[in-house]
């Protein structure tokens, strides 16, 4: 198998993040993609450079001023006096009346509140760098299944799935997943995105939403009482032309091995009834038992059984990193997936 990873992902390296009223240390951290390239060599997978893409693929899923604003926020940031990583202090109650001049004109700080929206993802010297070629990673592993590889990974990192249109969120700043699928649209006429991770997917729902060709289901922890608390609940279903092409199963606290397997059952059962010719699994590692942010009780069987699950469906697969945040327990997560996965192809 192919996987993707470049070393300029680590250049993302914020000093610290907010969380339930306090700074902590970045859980989102270049040390994961050590355990989880490891875990892929040792595993037999060839672990490549991507290629530079450019910015077409990137530009196909965001808006141009986001993205020109993350490439330039860290350097603004500092000529404007400001000490420590980029982080807003403001939000805008209604986005959609945000003028064209601040947009364009207005202050780093201020259009901070407009493109970042929660306080998990500050800016650092070497955030765009590293979204960049996480992005690439993700665009070189659809490339390759474009080419009749038949499945690739992608080691994103920062990860994507909470990542919108127009603005970075929760460690997320270009949706890799969104764009790996936007990459497939160029060769296959209907893709399934199937988010796995253990928090829902609210980019990528958001990137779909009314979009009839991708069909996007998430399994992942109630958000009544879980990050990102304002989506992926069930009756979230899509819009307009894209109704009836999105699915959300929250699962409770406590979740095992067979309620997750027969979630995921769900969504595959789901994503053949949409006819879908192509799969991007936004795979994260943090429903595990052992991860710091899990209510669940995965363990490395459960992310086995449904690394067969999807192998069984045997379509086209970009298979594109997310979360997953215990140092001991990724890479035989990952592991395990592809133990499952490849023993089924
Ligand atoms: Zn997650």
């Amino acid at each position: 198998m192919k996987a993707y990873f470049s070393p300029r992902q680590a250049a993302h390296r914020p000093e610290r993040s907010f969380y339930n009223g306090a700074f902590i240390p970045p859980q989102e951290t270049a040390a994961r993609t050590e355990r989880l390239t490891a875990a892929l060599i040792d595993a037999g997978a060839d672990v490549l450079a991507p290629d530079d893409h450019g910015l077409a693929p990137i530009l196909a899923v965001h808006d141009a001023d986001y993205v020109a604003w993350l490439r330039e926020a860290h350097r603004r940031w500092r000529e404007a006096g400001f000490a420590h990583d980029v982080m807003p202090n403001v939000f805008p109650h209604d986005r959609a009346s945000v003028s064209r001049d601040l947009i364009e004109k207005g202050k780093v700080n201020a259009q901070a509140g407009l493109y970042l929206g929660d306080l998990s993802c500050p800016v650092a010297e070497g955030t765009y760098e590293a979204a960049y070629w996480s992005a690439q990673a993700a665009v070189s592993a659809a490339a390759a299944v474009l080419e009749g590889k038949g499945h690739a990974f992608a080691l994103s990192r920062p990860p994507g799935h909470h990542a919108y249109r127009d603005r970075a969120n929760g460690f997320c700043y270009f949706n890799n997943a969104a764009i790996a699928a936007e990459t497939l649209l160029k060769g296959f006429k209907r893709v399934a995105v199937i988010d796995f991770d253990m928090h829902h997917g609210d980019g990528t729902q958001s990137i779909f939403v009314e979009r009839p060709e991708v069909f996007f289901g998430s399994v992942h922890a109630d958000p009544a009482g879980c990050y990102p608390y304002f989506s992926g609940f069930a009756h979230e279903r899509g819009k307009g032309a894209g109704l009836d092409t999105t699915l959300n199963i929250a699962l409770e606290a406590g979740a095992n091995d067979a309620a997750f397997a027969a979630a995921n059952t769900v969504l595959a059962n789901a994503l053949c009834a949409f006819g879908a010719e192509a799969l991007v699994l936004s795979a994260g590692w943090d429903a595990h038992g052992c991860d710091p942010l899990s209510p669940f009780k995965v363990t490395d069987d459960g992310f086995r059984a449904i690394g067969g699950l999807f192998a069984a469906m045997n379509l086209p697969t970009v298979i594109v990193q997310e979360g997953g945040y215990n140092l001991d327990s990724i890479g035989t997560s990952l592991a395990a997936f592809f133990s499952g996965f490849e023993r089924e192809r």
